[in-house]
Formats: C-alpha cells, sequence, structure tokens
C-alpha cells in the first residue's frame, strides 16, 4: 500500500498566527489566560493550550473582571467587543487578518448604503462575528434555494461577503444564481475564501484522483476540514475525516492500494505523522509528497504589551 501527501497541507498563516498569540500571552501574563470560543477548530490544539494554561469558554460572564481575553481567530460581533470593555477586560484580538478584511469590506458597502449577503455556514462563529460587524441590513445566505425568499431593500444596491473557508466549487454555484437575481451585485476583487482553504481543496482534488482513499486530519467542528472531505467525495473517492490515527478504521484498508493524506488548516502535522506511522504499522510502504502550490503567506504576530 502506498501513501501519497497533499501539498499544501495543515497550519495556514492565521492559525499559526492566533496559536502563537495564545503562547505569547500566556509567558507573557503567565496562565490563566482567558479565550473566547476555541481559538481554532481543532481538540489536539485545545488540548495543549489548555494543559499550557489557556481557559477557553463560551460567554465572557464566565471570566474574572480584568483577565486576559484573546478572541479567536474566526472574529468576533462588535457586541462582544463592547461587552468585553464594559466587563472590564485586557482583550487580544486573534482574528485572522484575512477575516478582518472580510468585516472591512462589509462595512465598506454599508457605508455605500448597500445590502449585504453573508454567504456561509449559519451558527458558524466566523458568520457571527461578521453578522455582528454590520452596520447595516445583512443576509445570511447558505444555498442557492434560498436566494429566491431573499427580500432586500434595493436589488440594485446589494453586496456579498463570505465566509473564508467555503467549498470553492459549491460558492461558484451559487454566485452564478445570485448574478441572475442581482445582475448588479457588487463582488469583491478577489474571492473572500482564502488562499488556504483554496489550496487545500485543489490539493485534495488531485490526491482524489490518484488514490482509492482518502484520510483528511482534522477535527469535527472545522470548517475547512469537513470541506476537504467534501472534495474528496465528490470526486467520488470514499474520504474519512478523523480526528487522530486512532480513528482510522482497519476496514477502511480492504482492497486499497493507495491511501491519500491531506490536513485540514487547524490540523497539526505531527497528527499526519502519527497516521503515516500508523498506516506503515498496517502494511503501507513508500509515502510520496505531491507536488503543489507553494505558499509564502505568514502573518506578523503582534508584540504584546507588558
Ligand atoms: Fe485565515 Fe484562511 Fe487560515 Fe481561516 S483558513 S485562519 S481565513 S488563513
Amino acid at each position: 500500500m502506498e501513501l501519497l501527501l497533499a501539498n499544501p497541507r495543515g497550519f495556514c498563516a492565521g492559525v499559526n498566527r492566533a496559536i502563537a498569540i495564545v503562547h505569547q500571552a500566556l509567558e507573557r501574563y503567565q496562565p490563566p489566560v482567558y479565550v473566547l470560543h476555541e481559538i481554532v477548530h481543532n481538540t489536539h490544539v485545545i488540548e495543549e493550550l489548555r494543559q499550557r494554561g489557556a481557559v477557553f469558554v463560551e460567554e465572557l460572564e464566565e471570566i474574572p473582571r480584568g483577565a486576559v481575553t484573546i478572541f479567536s481567530a474566526h472574529g468576533v460581533s462588535r457586541a462582544i467587543e463592547e461587552r468585553a470593555k464594559e466587563l472590564g477586560l485586557r482583550t487580544i484580538d486573534a482574528t485572522c487578518p484575512l477575516v478582518s478584511k472580510v468585516h472591512r469590506r462589509m462595512i465598506r458597502l454599508h457605508s455605500l448604503g448597500y445590502d449585504v449577503l453573508v454567504i456561509g455556514h449559519k451558527g458558524h462563529p466566523e458568520v457571527e462575528g461578521t453578522c455582528g460587524q454590520a452596520e447595516g441590513p445583512v443576509h445570511v445566505l447558505s444555498q442557492p434555494v434560498e436566494i429566491p425568499g431573499l427580500r432586500v431593500t434595493d436589488p440594485a444596491k446589494v453586496g456579498y461577503v463570505t465566509q473564508t473557508t467555503l467549498s470553492v466549487d459549491d460558492t461558484a454555484e451559487l454566485l452564478k444564481a445570485l448574478r441572475v437575481r442581482f445582475p448588479l451585485i457588487s463582488e469583491p476583487e478577489r474571492t473572500d475564501i482564502c488562499y488556504a482553504t483554496t489550496n487545500r481543496q485543489g490539493a485534495v482534488r488531485q490526491l482524489a484522483d490518484a488514490v482509492d482513499l482518502v484520510l483528511i486530519v482534522g477535527s469535527k467542528n472545522s470548517s475547512n476540514s469537513n470541506r476537504l472531505r467534501e472534495v474528496a467525495e465528490l470526486r467520488q473517492t470514499p474520504a474519512y475525516l478523523i480526528d487522530h490515527a486512532g480513528e482510522i478504521d482497519p476496514q477502511w484498508l480492504a482492497g486499497v492500494n493507495r491511501v491519500g493524506i491531506s490536513a485540514g488548516a487547524s490540523a497539526p502535522e505531527h497528527l499526519v505523522v502519527e497516521v503515516v506511522a500508523w498506516l506503515q504499522q498496517h502494511g503501507a510502504g513508500e509515502v510520496v509528497e505531491m507536488a503543489g502550490e507553494e505558499e509564502h503567506i505568514n502573518f506578523l504576530v503582534p508584540d504584546l504589551q507588558a
């Protein structure tokens, strides 16, 4: 059995930055440091940070007054920012700069009098944060079937932004239908689906065509990891999303000659190494790294004040 590794895979610049911010805060301010929601959607990352002294909470009210509080990579609403001030928390924003860019475009559209369609998964923290930054009318849209029901202020003044981790293919379909309903719709110069999502989906597309089984390393609540599994399935290749090697079912390997492996943008590389080791203990041989898009994007980690 041969193993193929997708490229690129795993951590993106926004995840690296968010995790580095938590590490730096733990060193600078000493534990406990509070984080509103999971800093990124990966159970292993969360557990490691928890062991170092990070405390993950779902409500600001759970945090003691004056405590250091980090906002996750997915971004937060204005109401959360305001509430944190009222509660006297010392906040640090780990929102990915590419999510902040989406917020800025939405605010600009509102300043021009547009209704903004937020294309994304209802209830996902990034979508909630984006909608909560709005200064005008917003409408969350997940599927083309919802388009006929949209009621906007002026059909000639509609723009859209998207969640950064959507399926490139599904979003292209939805946008096609949206342009029919709103021919004058304002579009971003470049898609809001980020470089990391786009590159990882492209790599899995290529991978899925070359193997009999795809394993995506990532947590069940990770949007971009779920999309990677779907990309492989769309190519008619069986695919599973696994949090770690222990979740592999040996029965999946029956009759399989080549296994493809990738990892979501929030999944650490050591988990991929463990999956490879597990497969090698179960009969796999050679490991081939596929060629892929090179990534050179890094985001500066802010220097936290003492
Ligand atoms: Fe930023 Fe994209 Fe990574 Fe999300 S997946 S943290 S938007 S780089």
